[in-house]
């Protein structure tokens, strides 16, 4: 107390008053929407409408009300949307064709988003070429970008072709030269924790001997 001004006292409580009302303000609203969204699912993924909804997923380039924006998913079509597992063309085939009608537009813009990551297949490229959206919604759909590129290029993937993601651990299949250094990363040394290069799916980072180095994707295994 003898180092602040009774002034700034009073300031830094009103701080943390006005602080400690937005978390709570934040809380409420997360609760609200939670409510409204289980009102809205009735407790099922909105994609799948199979497995109970776990998550509330905040559909990307979304500018309209929170629950306009928010949509209740299962913990595997979040995964799969993440791509934090493996994608599996089945898996979206048995709902995505019924499901993109729905009358929830964030519901039929990430139907419309997936059914483009499978767009080569014949079962996603129908249902596209049958799917309506409105113009303000597919303009939404639209600004992921997803439908120009194809995800595939973007995963990285270990030298069996094993999908790998952030904070996986891997082991080197080779004795490896790191230039410039004396780090020691001879085959069989586990590097965990890996992160991902979003730039190039054919590099990931990690520590070898205490230092971040970058390291090909080829030369790796996934080992959990
Ligand atoms: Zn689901």
């Amino acid at each position: 107390m003898s180092l602040i001004s009774i002034e700034n006292y009073q300031k830094s409580i009103k701080g943390n008053h006005i602080y400690k009302m937005s978390i709570f303000a934040q809380k409420v609203k997360n609760m609200s929407l939670s409510k409204e969204l289980e009102t809205r699912s009735n407790g099922s993924c909105e994609l799948c409408e199979a497995n109970p909804a776990n998550n509330i997923y905040s559909v990307p380039h979304a500018t309209g009300s929170d629950l306009d924006s928010n949509i209740h998913l299962c913990d595997k079509c979040l995964a799969q949307i993440e791509i934090t597992e493996e994608l599996e063309s089945a898996y979206w085939s048995a709902f995505l064709p019924n499901t993109m009608w729905s009358e929830v537009a964030a519901v039929q813009v990430m139907a419309w988003r997936m059914l483009n990551r499978f767009r080569d297949e014949t079962w996603a490229h129908d249902a596209l070429e049958m799917l309506y959206l409105n113009e303000d919604d597919l303009e939404w759909a639209k600004a992921s970008g997803e439908h120009l590129t194809n995800v595939e290029d973007n995963l990285h993937r270990d030298c069996n072709g094993t999908l790998l993601i952030g904070g996986d651990s891997v082991s080197l299949i080779k004795d490896l030269d790191v230039k410039g250094s004396s780090i020691n990363a001879k085959m069989g040394t586990a590097v965990r924790n890996i992160r991902l290069d979003p730039n190039n799916s054919e590099f990931i980072e990690g520590k070898v001997d205490g230092q971040n180095i970058v390291i090909l994707t080829k030369f790796v295994r996934k080992i959990n």
